[in-house]
Order: C-alpha cells, then structure tokens, then sequence
C-alpha cells in the first residue's frame, strides 16, 4: 500500500498491481482504499497523475461506500435514484403521483402516512427506471449498429436479483438487468448493458470478452467497478 496526497492535501491508500493491461485501471475498494493495475512499460508518476485526474470520480465513489448499507430500503424522507439522493417533500394533493423537480422529489397525495408515500417512491423509482432502460438498450443496438454489427431482437426484463447485476441468455435475446442499479450512476447501468450486449459475441468472460467491451465502451472498467 502507497499513499498518495491530493493537490488538495487530503490522501488515499493505493496498491498497484502490475499487469498486462492496455490502460491503467483504478477500482475504489469497499475499505474506501484503491486498487490500480497497469503494465510495466506506465510509470508510477503517470499513474499517480491519473489518480489525481480522477479525484473527483473517487470522491463520489467513497461517498456511495458509504451511503450502500442505506440503498436497499425505501425511506419516506428521501430517495436514492442514478447516484443522487433527494431529499422528498409530499404536498397535498388529490393527484397520487411523486416527480422529480427542481432537485427534489415531490410527492403529490392526500393520504401522507409513510407507508403510502414510499409505494409512490418504489412507483416513481420503477417507471423511471424502466425508461432509462429503455434508452439505455436503444443507445447499446444503435452504436452497434453504427459499427456494423447486427445485436439479434431482444427483450429487456428488469428485476430484482441477488447475486447477479445483469444476464444474457444469448440463445434466446433475453437481457436480465437488476432493478437494483437504479441507485448507481447512469453509465454504470450502461456498463452493464454493454457487458450483457457482449456476450452475444462472446459467450465467456474471455480476455477477447474484454477487448470487445474496451473497444465499444471504453470507460467500461471505470464504471463497472463500482458494482465489485
Ligand atoms: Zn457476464
């Protein structure tokens, strides 16, 4: 383990892994300390000027350690949604609906007990997520597309899984996408997409599988590595 101090002053824990790798990766730990891999050939002074580029990422990354054990439950006074969390205000209404606005989530009701409030929060928090999946996948088959190649028709489930963040049956075009991402950030969801896309050309998690995911979303491992 290495320290390394931030233009800032503030310092992080590193460990550096060397291995043949293209690029230099970097996957913030559940201990909040670093992992970084990279080939020989990158200098530990290019790899540390990369840790500072990135402190922001790495900032916000700790931040959702932190606030992980909380993500699991729907709480009435606030809600984590695409690496946010928003602080809920209810306003009686006769409409029974919550929206997100001006930085907040508003629910709309005129039954305010808690127990309603978060059935309209699991309500907004599945449609919403719903539609990013929608355009998540149109946005995966229209760059594949773009680059010759032809994704077969596929249907795109969302659920709750326990151990898995996504799924592909390839036989079958059938994507499984955890509902439980809808409390990471947008291109985290994507990674997974693009992970599950993948495995159409390649069935296993093959170097080859790597590659094809390093050339059509290159920031993959950045963040992908935050659901490790
Ligand atoms: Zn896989």
């Amino acid at each position: 383990m290495k320290t390394l101090k931030f233009p800032d002053g503030s310092e992080i824990l590193y460990e550096l892994t060397r291995k043949p790798v293209r690029n230099i990766n970097l996957r913030v730990k559940e201990d909040g300390t670093l992992r970084i891999s990279a080939n020989n050939r990158v200098s530990v002074k290019r790899i540390e000027d990369f840790i500072i580029s990135e402190q922001d990422f790495i900032r916000r990354a700790i931040e959702r350690l932190n606030a992980r054990s909380k993500e699991a439950e729907i709480n009435s006074d606030r809600l984590r949604w695409l690496d946010r969390e928003y602080p809920v205000r209810v306003i009686m209404s006769s409409r029974e609906s919550a929206v997100l606005e001006q930085q907040e989530i508003r629910v709309f009701t005129r039954f305010p007990d808690p127990e309603h409030i978060r059935q309209l929060l699991r309500s907004f928090l599945s449609d919403s997520f719903t539609s990013l999946c929608r355009e998540l996948n149109d946005e995966v088959r229209a760059a594949l597309i773009s680059r010759g190649l032809n994704p077969p028709p596929t249907l795109v489930t969302i659920k709750d899984m326990k151990s898995r963040w996504g799924s592909c049956t390839w036989t079958k075009g059938h994507i499984s996408i955890n509902s439980r991402l809808a409390a990471y950030p947008r291109e985290t969801v994507l990674s997974v997409f693009w992970h599950e896309y993948a495995h159409y050309w390649h069935h296993d998690h093959s170097p080859r599988f790597y590659a094809f995911l390093e050339q059509h979303y290159p920031e993959y491992h950045k963040w992908n590595s935050l659901l490790k």
